[in-house]
């Protein structure tokens, strides 16, 4: 850290060229074709775009699920192809966070001990229950944490699957469609939710949405078209 320059200290991530191939029946096909992006920590940011157009195939490198064809992914200035087994766990786990379109949550556990799941590969503590309490009041599930996901409102998963991923203090939140299954009110609560969140906690937000009204909300928003990624003013 102390012999970067400041501005490059900032960046959280910094993607460059990007490209990422997949098996067509009339060969490869590329889906991204030289993304580039920095993000620096605390920031906002949308993603929109065609369906297919590889928005969930980026996040999906960025968080470390999926590999690109060429191209890298620069985590506090380390590329994470170079990680080893653990630390790429632990960038997985700890680092990121992920909230996809559909909760995910386990049905047979309750909201507390769903949010608390990211906690259990470290030795457990009063501190992650704490945390989940505060977070779960801070989304408006104070009076849900003994219900299971089955009685949930759609709403109500989505703000747990969204304590879930930032239990674990992550530099980044990804997330791929969160209120692509919501009625236009709980969609617009929990993107203001996720702005509050990411104001008070300072992780990067990195929100992929078809709503152009949610894509607004972010403090910067691009468009993954054709490949390319280019941010709009
Ligand atoms: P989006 O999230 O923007 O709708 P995706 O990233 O899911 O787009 O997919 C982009 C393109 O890549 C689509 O044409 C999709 O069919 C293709 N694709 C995604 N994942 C795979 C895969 N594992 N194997 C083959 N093709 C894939
Ligand atoms: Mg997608």
């Amino acid at each position: 850290m102390g012999t970067m320059p400041m501005s490059e200290s900032q960046d959280l991530l910094t993607i460059k060229t990007l490209t990422k191939e997949f098996p067509g029946g009339g060969g490869p096909v590329k889906v991204l074709d030289g993304v580039s992006l920095t993000v620096r920590a605390g920031e906002s940011l949308s993603v929109v775009g065609p369906s297919g157009s590889g928005k969930s195939t980026l996040l999906n490198i960025i968080g470390a699920l999926d590999q690109p064809t060429a191209g890298e992914v620069l985590f506090e200035g380390r590329n994470i192809a170079a990680l080893g087994e653990k630390e790429l766990a632990q960038y997985r786990n700890r680092s990121v966070g992920f909230v996809f379109q559909l909760h995910h949550l386990l049905p047979q556990c309750t909201v507390l001990e769903n949010v608390l799941i990211p906690t259990l590969a470290a030795p457990t503590s009063d501190d992650a229950r704490t945390r989940a309490l505060h977070l779960l009041g801070r989304v408006g599930l104070e009076g849900r944490i003994h219900a299971r996901p089955g009685v949930l409102s759609g709403g109500e998963r989505q703000r747990s699957a969204v304590v879930r991923a930032l239990i674990n203090r992550p530099r980044v939140l990804l997330a791929d469609e969160p209120t692509g299954s919501l009625n236009p009110e709980s969609a617009e609560e929990l993107a203001r939710l996720m702005i509050e969140l990411n104001r008070e906690e300072g992780m990067a937000l990195i929100v992929v949405t078809h709503s152009p009204a949610i894509a607004r909300m972010m403090g910067r928003t691009f468009l993954l078209q054709a490949g390319r990624l280019v941010e709009q003013s």
